[in-house]
């Protein structure tokens, strides 16, 4: 007997491909057995049915191999649960190089995938070819092997995770198709479909390609385009067998997997083709877009070279599907900012069937303990802010992002397209000074200053890259004169309200009830006491503080507070980003060029560190904030941003006799690097608490109401020892460059990776912050009486772990001037 059409549920998930699938999977798994799923047309349908199949692991984050490691598992265990096959086949992978430089990508990925208990090898050409014999190897330098990897059925993959989750009640529909969603009180509460309404706690929006527009209909921010992606099956070739592994050649843009004694190739061409500018149809159902000869040429010519045999071969299909991409090449993953129970997983950017068991997992994981269990920031939802959904940026942008794949993934790479998007008020002043620009959160920042006659534009390589001696002159200014840096694209949150005060101190770890005119630097941890961020909290009145955090935090830091404010609690919360600019003057003469410009007493009795002021600079009126990132006497000025011009100008006026320079943010990023402060993301995720951190010291243990995140820094602490620390490396020799991502060794063993790397001028070496992980224990023994070493693209360089940052301030001035909360533990 049919069922009936259900009304209610506790979650609806929109779409099943295989993503919506393995989230129904994983939500019964985690025993929420109440689950609708709705297809509009049939399981995968829409964009699954027609990939290649190929599940690759390794990925540039941990946490995100980690995701793919986890589905390379459950594919390889699902048949035996459901009884349904899924065409798993571990048949491992290849990936070859075709240049020295893609070869040293190649070996750092081994050294960093072997951290990631990712099984690897780096082989010759020629063992390269034992594994793959119809392939021609003469300009090859080299390959990886992973036996791990794999390739499965994208269509029945979808049909066995479905089964998967009726087998435990869920209940899978097709031919439903989603209209509407309900919202009641800032809430989604339910679904309109074309079939009746279902009330629900949770809807999760699985809607691949659709997701923008289902976003869409409830205020949601899902920010994808789709774009062409081509493939062709051959018909037999000889030498080609059902265990052939895959074969990747990124730097032909191409990949290569056996079907039925042929093969599949296609690839990821450097320009690639947006689809579907006016929507996608909703009846795009088991469809393909026509044969693209001509965009597919690029590949075609590649492939020849790889495979000369593909000259004769007849190509039996030419698959040409859409997919949905992102501005950065991550899925998009989590709880809506704009909507408390609305889910995401969607835009994933050609790696979904490799992506979807780990991700799943994780999603549904999100859904059932109400926060995220593991640091997701590279494909959380609320990196993405309401103006990245423009259709217009969105498309050129992706045009760009599907290449990324297989482009060379060189160390400080920049997009180049959909630039320049967010401005300073002062980008033309800094483009005029030979700014080389750099994008944050779609700002564009100066990472590096062209002195005259040179050109700002940055030719990446491994080893040092045309701006080295331009960030040496920067830090250099900095260190022992002063340097501007425009830090604009700081967010900027304005909290206010007769609870404010109240309700941030249980939100900050650090105790952020102070007196009026005081900035406290703090992290906001989750329950596991692990950082959600990192930030600055200035008290500007009794019910009013003004909070600046990271570029890329706005959404996110934002988020995490609301939904942290009692719903009874009168607090307003505010992002003032686009109001203020944010100019840091730092260095031993900030305070004598300063000084020039203001009436304010700006003396050490006057202007205590961590204290903000409104003071006048020029004819401006703006906060000055006595803090710094670089460790040297300075102020951070938060100007409206009508007088940043001014301001800028009046301190080069100013700052000209005291050898005042602009500086950017690659010289930045080594001044907080040599003095050991900690970034978030990098040094500081969801993952890390202060004890690990070594930020004990900004969490106040003891203050009154306590804060999110203590009780697991309680238990922490009971444990009485940490396995995992973040410590300061510099390389023993002063040549070669680190870039972050880099494994560490202690005796010959694996015990971390680099998190954050820079060469430090000031040490004369290259310097880095990064994560040891001992199960026995991470102590001040391990970290002093250990041999440690770093890995680069295969050779080992003695490094010296430091407890305390090596920079040595050379005058007791600077000394005494660049006190530093963080350096005050
Ligand atoms: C040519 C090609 C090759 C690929 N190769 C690989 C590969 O080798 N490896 C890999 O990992 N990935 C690959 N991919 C990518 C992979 O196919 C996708 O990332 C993945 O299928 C996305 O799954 P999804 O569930 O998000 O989307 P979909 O499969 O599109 O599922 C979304 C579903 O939502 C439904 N829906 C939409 N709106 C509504 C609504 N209002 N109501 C109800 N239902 C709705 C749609 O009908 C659709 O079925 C490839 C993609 C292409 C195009």
């Amino acid at each position: 007997m049919a069922q009936e059409f259900p009304t209610q549920a506790r979650v609806v998930i929109v779409g099943g491909g295989i993503i919506g699938c393995s989230v129904a999977y994983h939500l019964t798994k985690l025993g929420w057995t109440d689950v609708v799923l709705l297809e509009q047309g049939q399981l995968s349908g829409g964009t699954t049915w027609h990939a290649a199949g190929l599940v690759g692991q390794l990925r540039s984050h941990a946490n995100m191999t980690s995701l793919i490691k986890y589905s390379t598992q459950l594919y390889s265990e699902l048949e035996a649960e459901t009884g349904l096959a899924t065409g798993w086949k571990n048949c491992g992978s290849l990936s070859v190089a075709r240049s020295a430089d893609r070869m040293t990508v190649l070996k750092r990925t081994a050294a960093s995938a072997r951290a990631q208990g990712v099984d690897i090898e780096v082989i010759s050409a020629r063992e390269a070819q034992e594994k793959w014999p119809v392939m021609a190897i003469d300009d090859l330098v080299g390959a990886v092997w992973l036996p791990g990897d794999g390739k499965a059925n994208p269509t029945d993959l979808t049909q066995s995770l479905a089964k998967g989750a009726r087998n435990r009640g869920a209940r899978v529909i097709e031919r439903v198709r989603v209209t509407g969603i309900t919202v009641k009180d800032g809430k989604a509460c339910g679904v309109e479909t074309d079939k009746g309404n279902i009330a629900a706690e949770i809807v999760v929006n699985c809607a691949g390609q659709w997701a923008r527009k289902v976003g869409a209909m409830c205020g949601v921010t899902v920010p994808l385009h789709s774009a062409e992606h081509m493939y062709i099956v051959t018909g037999k070739i000889e030498g080609v067998h059902p265990d052939l592994p895959v074969l990747r050649d990124p730097d032909g843009y191409i990949y290569f997997k056996e079907e039925v004694g042929g093969l599949v190739m296609g690839g990821f061409e450097p320009e690639a083709k947006p689809w579907g500018m006016n929507g996608i149809p909703d009846d795009f159902e088991f469809a393909l877009l026509p044969d693209d000869w001509d965009q597919f040429e690029i590949l075609m010519q590649n492939a020849l070279v790889r495979v000369p045999q593909l000259e004769t071969s007849e190509v039996k299909k030419f698959y040409n599907g859409p997919e949905s991409f992102t501005a950065d090449n991550n899925f998009i993953l989590g709880e809506a900012p704009e909507l408390k129970n609305f889910f995401v997983g969607a835009g994933f950017n050609s790696m979904g069937i490799a992506s979807a068991g780990g991700a799943g997992r994780a999603l549904a994981e999100w859904i059932v303990n109400g926060a995220a269990t593991m640091d997701l920031w590279p494909v959380d939802i609320r990196r993405f802010a309401g103006f990245n959904n423009n259709p217009r940026w969105l498309h050129d942008r992706v045009k760009e992002t599907l290449g990324l794949h297989y482009a060379m993934p060189w160390p400080n790479r920049e997009l180049d397209t959909a630039r320049p998007f967010r401005r300073s008020a002062l980008y033309d002043r800094l483009a005029a000074r030979g700014a080389c620009f750099g994008s944050k959160m779609g700002w564009e920042r100066a990472n590096w200053f062209a002195a005259p006659g040179e050109k700002p534009e940055t030719e990446y390589s491994f080893g040092r890259q045309n701006w080295h001696g331009a960030v040496q002159r920067e830090m250099k200014a900095t260190r022992e004169a002063a340097g501007i840096f425009d830090q604009t694209s700081f967010a900027k949150i304005m909290v206010q309200g007769r609870d404010a005060a109240s309700v941030l101190n249980r939100i900050c770890a650090a105790d952020v009830d102070v007196e009026i005119g005081r900035s406290i630097y703090t992290g906001l941890l989750n329950e596991r006491g692990g950082y959600e961020s990192d930030l600055t909290v200035m008290r500007l009145g009794r019910d009013k503080f003004l909070i600046v955090t990271g570029s890329a935090q706005a959404v996110h830091d934002a988020d995490w507070i609301s939904k942290n404010i009692p719903e009874d609690a009168h607090v307003t919360l505010t992002d003032v980003t686009s109001s203020y600019a944010v100019l840091a003057l730092m260095g031993p003469r900030s305070r004598d060029i300063l000084a020039k410009l203001t009436s304010a007493d700006l003396s050490n009795a006057g202007f205590p560190f961590a204290s903000i002021r409104e003071i006048d600079i020029g004819y401006a009126t703006a906060y000055a904030n006595r803090m710094t990132y670089v460790g040297e006497l300075g102020w951070e000025l938060i100007v409206p941003t009508e007088f940043a011009v001014g301001v800028y100008e009046a301190l080069h006026e100013a700052g000209h006799e005291h050898g005042l320079s602009d500086c950017g943010y690659y010289a930045l990023e080594a001044l907080r690097i040599e003095k050991g402060f900690r970034a978030w993301s990098r040094e500081l995720t969801p993952d890390i608490n202060p004890f690990e951190a070594g930020l004990a010291f900004a969490v106040s243990m003891d203050k009154p109401g306590g804060f999110i995140g203590r009780e697991a820094l309680i238990e922490t602490k009971a444990k009485g020892k940490l396995t995992r620390r973040i410590v300061q490396f510099t390389l023993d020799d002063s040549a070669p460059m680190l870039w972050g991502g880099e494994l560490i060794l202690r005796n010959g063993k694996p015990v971390g990776e680099v998190r954050s790397a820079s060469y430090g001028h000031t040490l004369g070496r290259s310097v880095a912050l990064g994560l040891l992980d001992n199960a026995e224990g991470v102590d001040k023994d391990f970290i002093e009486n250990g041999r440690f070493e770093i890995d680069l693209a295969g050779e080992r360089h003695t490094a010296t772990a430091h407890l305390k940052a090596p920079y040595d301030p050379k005058s007791e001035r600077v000394r005494a001037d660049s006190t530093d909360l963080r350096e005050a533990a």
